[in-house]
């Protein structure tokens, strides 16, 4: 959109009753409004759900971070070892070796991190 244009849908919104509140967009940074009694980023045009603390943002968000994270280790493991098959250099064994090694512990916290997130 357009900044001119969320100018004129901000102020159409302010026109017809709206408030602008203090809480911020979690996504586009921008002002929220209350439109009917819901929560309106007039930016990205969308109701947005009011989370109270930084902490729900997170706990909300972390699952998916994680999966992600997880998906990409687990890609890169799968690449560093088809490497280290390989490889007959020492140097470069022992390069994915350490490097392969804190990819899997990183694979385990963010596992634990996730069960821990589950049992709440
Ligand atoms: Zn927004």
């Amino acid at each position: 959109m357009a900044s001119e244009d969320y100018v004129r849908r901000m102020s159409d919104a302010l026109r017809s009753g709206a408030k602008m509140l203090a809480e911020i967009c979690p996504v586009c940074n921008s002002p929220l409004f209350e439109v009917d009694n819901e929560l309106r980023c007039i930016r990205c045009d969308k109701p947005v759900v009011r989370v109270h603390e930084e902490t729900e943002v997170l706990a909300a968000s972390t699952p998916l971070v994680l999966s992600k994270l997880e998906n990409a280790l687990s890609s890169k493991i799968d690449l560093l070892t088809s490497l280290l098959q390989k490889s007959a250099d020492p140097d470069e064994i022992r390069i994915l070796s350490e490097a392969l090694a804190s990819l899997v512990k990183l694979f385990h916290e963010s596992r634990r991190l996730a069960e821990t997130l589950k049992k709440k």
